[in-house]
């Protein structure tokens, strides 16, 4: 049985780099009819908020990420606890008393002599005794996982065969001098515990994995299947990390873009696969496969996002847009015709309470200078209302007929004047539903 998990921690919104892991991992268990967890990594009491898990929540509803089980890491520290004292008896943990600034000493010296910055393990040396002393002046230690220096492998489901090794890392900290644990262990736990069998995370975690993957083997657990997929960029290359903060799913919400939109874009950006344009969410689990990304970062630009939301608007029926059209103030005997005429050139659903605006209301016409004859001569030969499909035809070859222009020339200025707009649908189609048109003067 398929189990895998999103766990953010909710020290802030969740933006797209997150949500290419939560898909991904949705997605996977979702394919093989498995449990979705979203797990918060709550550890960190002082940078966790309630307001960022309830965001967190409310933007994976949105997209209609549901999961099947939701965990806390915050409840579950018991469990924590026992893997530390397990870890402990087993003399694969152990505290050391070095404050940040001496490990960072530590870290220049070794980096001076072209040595790998990796914690020299001094503290294995203290004495009982030389602890109690540290313990009594500094408080109590943080503790670090034994690694046992050997090459760890595991196959990747994006990156291949890999090995790291481990006498090249330090040993990790998994409990801070002020008790908090770290969500390096509390994860192996939580994976073990939940039988977690799919990992998917960013390439930022590999080194985390290897010894995640030792610490896993110490407490007896079952190694998942780890995935690292690569890192988000700007379109140029560049490193999105500072940016992220402006691509906040919530943001993109508010922006108007369509959850199929940005899920059909994200299951594939990166990958060996075409983009489609999804419906369903069933739809995209259907086709995905985590091994067809590659490792290379990914560029994603967020001006992608919207002409896709455009078109997937373009092919909704009424039904799913009913809501805003209603809201719009359409009323319902209308709503097929109003819908029929605009989805073609709306680019998010905030565009349709516009349209309706300039078909009940009307629009200040665009008249450029040289038009301004043409278009009063053209005025003067439109019909009174109320206006049918067959109108604008037959008004234009009167225009046509009387001012001698035809095409571009004849049809753009008087697009203009009446909606305002360069573009927009069939103007035999906009002038039924027409009402007001100012350009009468
Ligand atoms: N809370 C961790 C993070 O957001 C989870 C990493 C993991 O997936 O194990 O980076």
């Amino acid at each position: 049985m398929t189990t895998t998990r999103f766990a953010p921690s909710p020290t802030g919104y969740i933006h797209v780099g997150n949500l290419r892991t939560a898909l991904m991992n949705f997605l996977i268990a979702k394919k093989s009819g498995g449990t979705f967890i979203l797990r918060i990594d709550d550890t960190d009491p002082e940078r966790s908020k309630q307001e960022y898990v309830d965001a967190i929540q409310e933007d994976m509803e949105w997209l209609g990420l549901t999961w099947d089980k939701i965990e806390r890491q915050s409840e579950r520290l018991d469990r924590y606890v026992a893997a530390a004292d397990k870890l402990r008896e087993m003399g694969r943990f152990y505290e050391c008393f070095e404050t940040p600034v001496e490990l960072d000493l530590k870290r220049k010296k070794q980096l001076n002599m072209g040595k790998p910055p990796v914690y020299d393990r001094a503290a294995l040396a203290l004495s009982e005794g030389d602890k109690a002393k540290l313990r009594a002046e500094r408080g109590d230690g943080h503790w670090r996982f034994k690694l046992d220096q050997a090459r760890i492998g595991w196959t990747d489901g994006v990156l291949g065969d890999i090995s790291i090794d481990a006498a090249s890392v330090s040993d990790p900290v998994l409990i801070r001098g002020d008790g908090q644990f770290l969500y390096t262990l509390a994860s192996v736990v939580d994976d073990t515990e939940m039988g977690v069998t799919h990992v998917v995370r960013g390439s930022d975690h590999v080194t985390n994995t290897a010894t995640q993957i030792q610490m896993i083997q110490a407490l007896g657990g079952t190694v998942p299947t780890f995935a690292h997929h690569s890192l988000l960029t700007g379109p140029q290359g560049e490193s999105l990390s500072k940016r992220l903060g402006t691509l906040a799913l919530r943001d993109l919400r508010e922006a108007g873009v369509e959850p199929m939109a940005l899920l059909s874009m994200m299951a594939r950006l990166g990958s060996s696969q075409p983009l489609e344009l999804r419906h369903g969410i069933d739809e995209i689990a259907e086709g995905f496969d985590v091994n067809q990304f590659g490792s290379a970062p990914t560029k994603f630009d967020v001006n992608d996002v919207y002409p896709l939301t455009g078109r997937l608007l373009g092919e909704m029926d009424l039904d799913a847009v009913a809501a805003d059209v209603a809201t719009a103030g359409v009323p319902d005997d209308m709503a097929a015709q109003f819908w029929s005429v605009i989805r073609a050139n709306i680019g998010t659903r905030k565009d349709i309470a516009g349209w309706w605006d300039l078909f009940e209301n009307g629009a200040d016409p665009v008249v450029e200078d040289e038009d301004k004859e043409f278009v009063a001569q053209a005025m003067a030969l439109l019909p009174e209302g109320p206006f049918d499909d067959e109108t604008w035809g037959a008004w234009t070859k009167a225009v046509k007929a009387e001012t001698g222009r035809k095409g571009r020339g004849l049809f753009m200025p008087l697009r203009k004047a009446l909606t305002g707009q360069a573009h927009g649908p069939d103007m035999s189609a906009v002038l039924p539903l027409l009402k007001v048109i100012k350009a009468r003067g």
